[in-house]
């Protein structure tokens, strides 16, 4: 008999598929992902990392300000920009975010049309949750979702594994 699979509910999911995108950040100090939803789709996705061109922290050293790396954009701002250039409306969509939004992030947010934000981390300093009480913006905090992906292809009887030493012959 086939084993029951551990589905994860639609929250569990994108906020899995957040942390998975986090994995791309690209400053030690903090590994951010965020995926904009709407109608249980995903709209686009972000985390934080340097300017198209720009070198990584990782390898060239972050840029510090007041205490903070501005060299990266955040993951809620890269998200949004990728829906800038794709002629993506976002008006209406929830954003699934690893941790709170800061400040800046916030009010982009806010201003973008996201009408819920979901997160399982706060952050140090923001005024995020103020911006978002004005703007009538919900935020639910969740548990933090297994880390772990479950894909047990030894358990699949459809899935036939792909020999790599004759694949690359
Ligand atoms: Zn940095
Ligand atoms: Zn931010």
């Amino acid at each position: 008999m086939a084993k029951k699979s551990n589905r994860p509910s639609w929250d569990e999911y994108f906020l899995k598929v957040a942390m998975l995108v986090s994995e791309r950040a690209t400053c030690p100090r903090m590994h951010v992902g965020c995926v904009l939803v709407k109608d249980k789709q995903i709209l686009a996705t972000g985390y934080n990392g340097s300017i198209p061109g720009d070198g990584h922290c990782e390898d060239d050293g972050c840029v510090i300000v007041d205490n903070h790396c501005v060299r990266t954009n955040h993951a809620e701002i890269n998200a949004i920009t990728q829906c800038a250039r794709h002629g993506i409306i976002t008006d209406g969509a929830k954003a699934y975010v690893t941790n709170m939004p800061c400040t800046t992030c916030s009010k982009a947010l806010i201003a973008t049309g996201i009408k819920e934000i979901v997160v399982f981390s706060d952050y140090h300093s923001t005024l995020a949750t103020d911006f978002f009480k004005k703007a009538n913006v919900p935020i639910r905090k969740l548990p933090m979702p297994a880390g772990n992906i479950q894909y047990d292809i030894d358990s699949y009887s459809s899935a036939k594994k792909i020999n790599f030493d004759e694949e690359n012959k």
